[in-house]
Parts: C-alpha cells; sequence; structure tokens
C-alpha cells in the first residue's frame, strides 16, 4: 500500500488537503497537520491524491 509522505517544512498549515480529504488529513489547534491514515486504503486514493495537488507549497508526495 502506497504511503502519503508530508514535508513539515514546507506545510503552512493552510488545510486545503483537509478540505479536500477530511477523514485523512486533519490540523490541530495549532494548525499543526495530523495524518489519520499514513497508508492510503484504495477506496482513498483518488481524494488523496486530489490532495496532493491542491496543496499549495507542494508538501504531499505520496510514496509506492
Ligand atoms: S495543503 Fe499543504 S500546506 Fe496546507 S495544510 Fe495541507 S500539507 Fe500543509
Amino acid at each position: 500500500m502506497s504511503r502519503i509522505v508530508v514535508d513539515f517544512d514546507r506545510c503552512e498549515g493552510h488545510g486545503l488537503c483537509e478540505q479536500t480529504a477530511p477523514d485523512v488529513f486533519q490540523l490541530d489547534d495549532e494548525g499543526e497537520l495530523h495524518l489519520t491514515h499514513a497508508e492510503v486504503a484504495p477506496e482513498r486514493e483518488s481524494a488523496v491524491a486530489a490532495a496532493v495537488r491542491v496543496c499549495p507549497v507542494a508538501a504531499l508526495k505520496v510514496q509506492p
């Protein structure tokens, strides 16, 4: 199963990934990003891919 990799040095906490795939990406009260599922289940692949594309600072990757 592929995995989500977050470059936390790049992430600015704007939360577009959370809006796109809220069951995977969640921001806490301090704007820190947390992954509820680092492994990408088949049913989440398209939502995660959309979140990767929408991140304005290219902080998200999916590794095979
Ligand atoms: S969209 Fe990108 S910059 Fe924004 S919270 Fe998600 S990973 Fe961070």
